[in-house]
């Protein structure tokens, strides 16, 4: 199931992001001054300026914003086919995550369907992937 991937450089600012499937977290970066969640993570608000940044966890459910399926075999060992799709987080405006739906058939995925994060280890990283809900 794990297929090989591409994983993250992880660096200062993006760390919390990729590790905090280790305790069960998605974590986003929010400016603690306007509160606009920062995604992908960067040490500055591009809202306001401000350098007071920190993560903080969300719930880790959304809903699918758009999505497609990938029928091309990119490498050997990958399983085929599977969605590519990009999840509006709850609690976290204007933050869109693309990612892998999972744990259901390619055409049971629709725009609208609600999903919880299910993360996936390889290595230091935790891939956050999505599996419906209900
Ligand atoms: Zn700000």
């Amino acid at each position: 199931m794990a297929a090989p991937r591409t994983l993250p450089r992880l660096d200062a600012d993006n760390r919390f992001f990729w590790t905090g499937g280790a305790e069960g977290q998605l974590r986003l970066m929010r400016c603690q001054d306007c509160k606009t969640f920062i995604h992908p993570p960067r040490p500055v608000c591009r809202k306001c300026l401000s350098e007071h940044v920190l993560p903080e966890a969300v719930a880790g459910t959304g809903v699918i914003d758009t999505y497609t399926v990938n029928y091309q075999k990119w490498h050997p060992a990958l399983e085929v086919p599977f969605v590519i799709a990009r999840v509006a987080i709850d609690g976290a405006p204007g933050v869109y995550l693309t990612t892998n739906i999972v744990g259901c058939a390619v055409d049971q995925v629709d725009v609208g369907d609600r999903v919880r994060v299910k993360f996936e280890q390889q290595g230091d990283v935790y891939l956050p992937l999505f599996e419906k809900i209900g």
